[in-house]
């Protein structure tokens, strides 16, 4: 039995089965004041999971109103965790928010709403060095680039799902893995930054640092940079956002600063062009981030499935892009359809590809 302190923070999980969920339950078992009220997956078992409510797959709203958490983790994958990041800031209840899919597609009806608290390392770090300033003059996204990174176009044309999912620093969900491989990830976590900290997206600039010491920074008006180090592990940015605003202490090994060089490199944006697809659909802004996406939620999965190649993925996207229609989303149904038809017209590109 764990000591009664009086505090204890009741997490619902959502997302218990995967690369997050699994990190964010060793986190809640290694800390006294949390504990796991609930915990949700999609098709894969919670057998081993210890927690009052448990459900696989249905509505994850349902849930998290029979739990009454007093913080969300969603780390489920893709467009699915919408729903719950909804829920989270309609209710005003913390949002630890890994489901990055959810704010890209949300926008304006997720982001600068309720109380969120990101997952992802990258603004974890953001969030940590914003925190109490003023005068910010941009932001910087550090990324690994990938397996990869320096490659040429030409290279890239015949790669597997097994080579796209070797992924140099991070271990990984499936779906995470290959947008890290195509930096369509970090073209999502331009525009998830941009919701996140209502910053222009003219003022969020990307960087390749390919051992992911560096985590982001953020440049202010008078020539300081802040930066957030620390090796890569995901622990220690689940355990900032469900002990914030307190800091807990985590597994992780300390930085071995002796034995430490950066490196920073530009993206190449001409063999990678999702960084750039997403830049775009932000800028277009309405349902075009909903629309870049879906399809490339469909594209990935085609690719994996060895339906599509490595290259088309991009393809497919900027094909949606073209063809959808992006005005703004009213509400979550609006952002349902444009979600449902960018699936569409990417499986009428997945035909001709
Ligand atoms: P994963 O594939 O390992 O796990 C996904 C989880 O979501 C599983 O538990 C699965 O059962 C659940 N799920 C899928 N569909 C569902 C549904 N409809 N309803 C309920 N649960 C459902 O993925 P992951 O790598 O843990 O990533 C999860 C999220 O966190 C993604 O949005 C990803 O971009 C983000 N993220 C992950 C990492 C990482 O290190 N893995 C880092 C940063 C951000
Ligand atoms: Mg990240």
């Amino acid at each position: 039995m764990r000591p009664y302190t009086g505090r204890v923070k009741r997490v619902a999980l959502l997302g218990a089965t995967g690369s997050i969920g699994r990190q964010a339950i060793e986190i809640i078992e290694g800390h006294p004041e949390l504990e796991l009220c609930a915990a949700a997956s999609g098709t894969s078992s919670l057998d081993d999971v210890d927690a009052p409510l448990k459900q696989t797959g249905g509505d994850l709203t349902e849930l998290l109103e029979r739990a009454e958490p007093d913080v969300v983790l969603n780390a489920v994958v893709g467009f699915a965790g919408i729903h719950a990041t909804l829920w989270a800031v309609e209710n005003d209840v913390p949002l630890a928010l890994a489901n990055k899919e959810s704010l890209v597609a949300g926008g304006e009806l997720v982001g600068g709403r309720g109380r969120i608290i990101p997952v992802d390392s990258e603004h974890s770090a953001l969030f940590q060095c914003l925190e109490g300033q003023a005068g910010v003059a941009s932001l910087v996204l550090t990324g690994s680039g990938g397996p990869f990174r320096g490659r040429t176009r030409d290279e890239l044309a015949a790669v597997t799902p097994e080579q796209a999912l070797a992924h140099p620093t991070w271990r990984m969900g499936p779906k995470i893995t290959i947008d890290s491989a195509t930096l369509a990830n970090k073209g999502l976590e331009l525009i998830e930054a941009h919701f996140l900290f209502g910053i222009p997206y003219e003022r969020i600039e990307v960087v390749l640092q390919p051992t992911s010491i560096v985590h982001s920074l953020v440049r202010f008006r008078d020539g300081a940079v802040l930066a957030h180090l620390g090796y890569p592990d995901m622990r220690v940015p689940i355990s900032f956002a469900l002990t914030y605003p307190e800091r807990a202490e985590t597994p992780a090994a300390p930085l071995d600063l002796a034995d430490l060089t950066l490196q920073f490199e530009a993206p190449d944006v001409e063999t990678f062009p999702m960084l750039q697809l997403a830049r775009q659909a932000g800028e277009l802004g309405g349902t075009a981030p909903c629309v870049l996406n879906a399809a490339n939620e469909a594209a990935v999965a085609a690719f994996l499935a060895g339906r599509l190649p490595f290259l088309g993925i991009a393809d497919v996207v900027a094909d949606a892009l073209e063809r959808a229609d992006t005005a703004r989303a009213r509400d979550l149904d609006d952002l349902v359809e444009a979600d449902r038809r960018a699936r569409e017209l990417a499986e009428e590109a997945f035909a001709v590809a």
